[in-house]
């Protein structure tokens, strides 16, 4: 945008200035639109300078096409409805309010607990695995054949340099997949660099690379690293591969991109919702461990048995609840 265009359109009385030539009417082409562009171009530069760099991190890796799907979710069939309790943190992590939680999580030297920290800190393995078993779905459900490895906690280095998933589309050769979910606005992440949520795909991208490529190749396969961001963001080689499903379809069987993209979008948010949940019953219940232990006022002294029963007590009940849903999960 040029001068005097830009003045024009940022200042009234220069826009009455500008606008008001009628000997110029083809200036007012698209007005609208050019007004709207105008205001985000000057308008959301000064709203980042107000707002906290994690902020800022938040709104840069939110602003993508598939972190809208979730929304634009609800009309559909009964698969995609989230639970209250999905939604709840959906709408939470997107505008970055706190659930109500602990202040310290329960890992590492209890670091401070943050929604950013909630959706990497726990059960990340549980979120791919439902991811993964999404693709094998739609493969399935298109005729092309896969072959999986499926993840399990206590894994050996060496079964973890295996690919998630190969498919076999039958026309060209076998694809190998990786899964990968990463948070963009990780604090770790953004220490190094105030800007580095907008390189954390690529980045990981290359790790992926460098782990399974050479591999692939040796035996003629291609390879694909399926990075999703915590945020919602899909990188291209996932509407890559979705569209190679896609080309797949025969007659009347068979699921558009977009279906496929929305159905993604939501096993993604569900997944995070589990590793949030997860993440906070645990601080939850180290908080309680430590509050327990602290010495009690002479008052109730004489009770310290009685006490103590109490402690166990709590404690037995948030692991009873942990079990619990570790079951229904
Ligand atoms: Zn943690």
């Amino acid at each position: 945008m040029d001068w005097p265009e830009k003045k024009a359109l940022t200042n009234l009385s220069s826009f009455y200035l500008y606008f008001a030539d009628v000997d110029q009417t083809k200036r007012s082409d698209r007005l609208q639109a050019r007004l709207a562009a105008a205001y985000r171009s000057v308008q959301i530069p000064e709203l980042k300078k107000r707002l906290s760099p994690g902020t800022v991190a938040r709104m840069e890796s939110r602003a993508s096409r598939a972190t809208t799907l979730l929304w634009k979710a609800y009309p559909l069939t009964q698969e995609f409805a989230l639970t209250d309790e999905e939604v709840r943190f959906s709408v939470a992590y997107a505008t970055g309010q706190r659930l109500d939680m602990p202040d310290r999580c329960s890992c590492a030297r209890g670091i401070e607990l943050t929604m950013e920290h909630t959706v990497y800190c726990a059960e990340k393995l549980t979120r791919h695995n439902m991811i993964q078993d999404r693709f094998v779905a739609f493969a399935r459900f298109h005729g092309v054949h896969t072959r999986q490895n499926v993840r399990l906690p206590n894994q050996d280095a060496d079964a973890r340099l295996e690919p998630d998933v190969i498919f076999y589309p039958g026309t060209f050769g076998p694809v190998q997949t990786d899964i990968t979910v990463i948070n963009p606005c990780a604090p770790f992440r953004l220490k190094h660099h105030r800007n580095a949520h907008k390189w954390a795909t690529t980045t990981k991208k290359r790790e992926k690379e460098r782990k399974y490529l050479a591999k692939a190749q040796e035996k003629g396969d291609s390879f694909k690293p399926l990075v999703f961001e915590t945020h919602g963001k899909m990188d291209k080689e996932i509407y890559n591969l979705l569209e190679m499903l896609a080309t797949r379809t025969t007659f009347d069987r068979g699921l558009a991109v977009t279906d496929m993209k929305l159905d993604l979008a939501v096993t993604l948010a569900r997944g995070n919702a589990l590793a949030a949940r997860t993440t906070i019953a645990r601080a939850q219940r180290a908080r309680d461990s430590t509050r327990a232990v602290h010495p009690l006022p002479a008052a109730s002294s004489s009770s310290s048995t009685k006490s103590k029963s109490r402690f166990f007590n709590r404690r037995t009940k948030a692991n009873k609840q942990q079990q619990r849903q570790q079951q229904q999960q």
